[in-house]
């Protein structure tokens, strides 16, 4: 392998402004500087992501990301080997933020730039940390995303199944939403859900028997927000005892969904690659601790390896981004001043489609 490389990341796809620097080779890779500027108050009054507030709280922030980078890098531009940045997909107006600032600098400087898939960002983050191997399996779980991913090379990915419906991050923030509890709803409802008893509400487990790796989240919410009805009907308002014993069962239905179907997607994924050694999990719904628990059983039972990469490079981050562009720099793929953003952009592009697919084509 060729001579290590400085690679300086950009991502604003969603609701995080960042900037990162990573250094070294595909296979020996370090995170220099990994600056993340969240956006969590400037929705907080919405109850979601508002795609126009987040695009100019990019707009402000991405070039405070990449002066922040390069400070904590210690570094200037003129080190930099390349830039790469999330091209898509994502919220338009976010991703046009990165690319539009990428584009700027790479013009300016003459570094050469690379346009990065973000689910190849998050999918390839297990070999940053972990220096897992190809091939494996990728579940990711986020606020925007749940997928099955065999990876079997940077660029080689297969869908194997997914949500056609929520996300499980939306599924948490929305029953955190019906509870009355803080956003983000994930870390609120797990905390909540410690003192709860798992089994005190019946809540579906969908698509649980069918034989594929497909789920959906969005009868969940709506079973919560019943339940919840319910119990209100019963007791003239939501006794904190029972909005924990709700939050302990959804909890519980959305962890026996994910487990039984990362079973499955084990089994499928080894039928198309049977050197399939380790599942990987990435996105903010992986911090779970009853979803991690789970997973690891799950890999304990099936001789599988675990790779759960920390919080901070499993959410939104520029150094996975970084790091997707070191392979691409390292075989010679670079961009021009064509790299447009695109809002849609699967990963796998030969799978069918199952989220947001309409006119315009898949979303991811
Ligand atoms: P991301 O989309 O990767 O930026 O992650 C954000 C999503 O992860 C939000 O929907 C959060 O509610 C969710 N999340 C964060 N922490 C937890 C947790 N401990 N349990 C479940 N979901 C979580
Ligand atoms: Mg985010």
């Amino acid at each position: 392998m060729s001579a290590p490389l400085t690679i300086l990341g950009l991502e604003s796809s969603c609701d995080d402004t960042a900037a990162a620097v990573v250094r070294g080779t595909p296979k020996n890779a370090h995170v220099i500087s990994n600056i993340v500027i969240g956006q969590t108050d400037a929705h907080a009054a919405f109850g979601g992501v508002v795609p126009e507030i987040a695009a100019r709280a990019h707009a402000e922030k991405i070039d405070l990301a990449v002066k922040q980078a390069l400070s904590q890098a210690n570094t200037s531009l003129a080190n930099i080997d390349a830039i790469a940045v999330t091209a898509g997909p994502g919220l338009i107006g976010g991703v046009l933020s990165a690319v539009m600032c990428a584009k700027g600098l790479s013009l300016a400087t003459g570094t050469p730039l690379i346009g990065i898939n973000h689910l190849a960002g998050h999918a390839l983050t297990p070999q940053l940390t972990d220096g897992i191997a190809f091939p494996y399996l990728m579940l990711l779980v986020s606020g925007g995303h749940c997928q099955f991913l065999l990876v079997e090379g940077p660029d080689a990915y297969t869908r194997l199944g997914g949500t056609i419906d929520d996300a499980p991050g939306e599924a948490f923030d929305k029953t955190a939403r019906i509870l009355g509890l803080a956003q983000p709803g994930g870390p609120a409802v797990e905390t909540e859900a410690k003192s709860g008893d798992p089994k005190s509400f019946a809540l579906p487990r969908p698509l649980l028997n069918r034989d594929d790796c497909n789920m959906s989240f969005s009868g969940l919410k709506t079973a919560i927000l019943r339940a919840r009805d319910q119990v209100i009907a019963d007791h003239g308002g939501l006794p904190r005892a029972l909005r924990a014993d709700l939050c302990a069962s959804f909890q519980a239905a959305i962890t026996d969904v994910l487990i039984a179907k990362s079973r499955r997607a084990l089994a499928e994924a080894r039928k198309i690659n049977p050197n399939v050694q380790a599942l990987a999990v990435a996105g903010g719904v992986a911090a779970n601790s009853a979803i991690r628990t789970g997973l690891q059983s799950l890999c304990a039972e099936t001789e599988t390896d675990f790779s759960a990469p920390p919080l901070a490079l499993c959410t939104d981050n520029a150094a996975m981004i970084a790091f997707a562009g070191l392979h691409r720099a390292h075989t010679g793929q670079f961009d021009d001043m064509t790299l447009s953003a695109r809002p849609r952009w699967p990963l796998d592009q030969t799978s069918p489609t199952l989220l947001g697919s309409g006119k315009k084509g898949a979303k991811a």
